[in-house]
């Protein structure tokens, strides 16, 4: 007898997952060469090569125990210095070893802030469309997720609504930039926008909002575009990071939270949250990539292979006439459905062999998420698929 809540979980469980699952049966059938996944963001570029040389150097020259061993549940501190040094160096901001707690990835680096902010009934804000997870991620600790509607125009969010939507149990904001599903990186001018709405409210309701920015795609970004660092914009901001795209190294499971200094009641967030690290269960984050990715700080992915398969899907789309904001970050492009039902939209896509997630598991129905992290080729074969499709609607 499994719980009530799980029983509900499992019945909305991962479309996105269920989709991988029918392109491995697809592939079996057709040949996996003729089946055009778009389902996964799984990064399909390899991780740099500085990965492979700081895991050898790390397990030939530091000591077994060490590497191996429990640590402080926030993580290792000469890497949390070093990350915070990075981030210094790279943002201007004033940051040390006390500010950064290692997480097993954003996903676990969410439910420790979301564990440690939270009481029952406890409302946390963010933009549609958003990443699904952040539904059962509030819930896991009785939050309520409230939902501002998609500004479908460039969707950059919807700071009207926002601000309507605002209460006194209010705890959190979550937003990602660059975002997954659209690919779209939030602009200065928003960001500015928004810490305004947030310091009002503050002030109005006399309470603390923490912003929480989740930004596992934020080295992911395309013609030199620049990703505001959020809490140089505004003062109770947590930022929760993934190396799970930035090194491709989504198995690994590490990442971190950066809890600055000035953010309110900071010792309690940060004691509450080197806690939650332990009683969710992880413990502490991988300890040999911990140690790994403190070594890879100025590494990077060759993004230049997304930004090539970006540049044939969105201009392929677009001369088919398909409607899509052109990507600047991440690895997602969120097309237009040509229907109003986007399930009924990408099982039209898949009669071509073609995956791609409805946009409704991203609270944005009427769109659909295709993940570009795939071999070039793959978006080659599926060029014809998606001007079949199109035809099919459009002539
Ligand atoms: N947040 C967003 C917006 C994501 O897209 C993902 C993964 O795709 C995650 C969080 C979880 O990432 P991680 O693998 O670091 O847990």
């Amino acid at each position: 007898m499994i719980s009530n809540k799980m029983i509900g979980l499992v019945q909305n469980s991962s479309v996105i997952r269920a989709m991988f699952e029918e392109g491995k049966r697809l592939a079996s059938i057709y040949g996996a060469e003729n089946v055009y996944d778009f389902s996964l963001g799984n990064p399909s570029v390899e991780p740099p090569k500085a990965v492979k040389n700081a895991v050898i150097e790390t397990i030939s020259e530091e000591s077994a125990n060490l590497v191996h061993g429990y640590m402080n549940n926030s993580g290792y501190e000469d890497v949390r210095r070093a990350i915070a040094q990075s981030i210094n160096k790279k943002f201007n901001t004033s940051l040390g070893e006390e500010n950064i707690i290692m997480t097993v990835g954003a996903a676990g680096g969410l439910n420790v802030i979301l564990k440690t902010l939270l009481n029952p009934g406890d409302e946390v804000i963010t933009f549609a469309p958003f990443f699904g997870e952040y539904r059962n991620y509030v819930s896991n600790f009785d939050g309520e997720l409230v939902i501002v509607s998609p500004n479908t125009v460039n969707f950059q969010p919807n700071l009207s609504e926002f601000e309507k939507k605002i209460t006194a149990k209010t705890k959190a904001v979550i937003i990602n930039t660059p975002n997954n599903p659209t690919g779209v990186v939030y602009s200065e001018e928003t960001i500015t926008a928004l810490a305004d709405i947030l310091n009002k409210k503050q002030t109005e309701l006399n309470t603390s909002i923490y912003l929480i920015s989740d930004e596992p795609y934020r080295e992911l970004v395309y013609d030199g575009i620049e990703v505001p660092y959020l809490t140089n914009y505004y003062k109770n901001t947590i930022v929760g990071y993934s190396y799970s795209k930035s090194l491709s190294l989504p198995g690994e499971r590490i990442g971190y939270l950066v809890i600055p200094g000035e953010v309110d009641d900071f010792s309690d967030i940060t004691a509450a949250a080197n806690v939650a690290t332990r009683i969710l269960g992880f413990v502490n984050a991988p300890s040999l990539i911990q140690r790994v990715v403190a070594k890879c700080l100025d590494s990077e992915v060759d993004i230049s292979v997304y930004n090539r398969n970006r540049e044939l899907l969105y201009n392929s789309l677009i001369d088919y006439g398909y409607t899509c904001v052109k990507p600047e970050g991440a690895f997602y492009l969120f097309v237009k459905a040509l229907e109003e039902d986007d399930k009924a939209f990408a099982a039209a896509a898949k009669k071509h062999n073609i995956l791609i997630v409805p946009g409704s598991s991203f609270g944005c129905p009427g769109y659909c998420r295709i993940a570009y992290c795939v071999d070039y080729k793959t978006i080659e074969g599926s060029l014809s698929g998606f001007k079949k499709l199109a035809e099919e609607y459009l002539n």
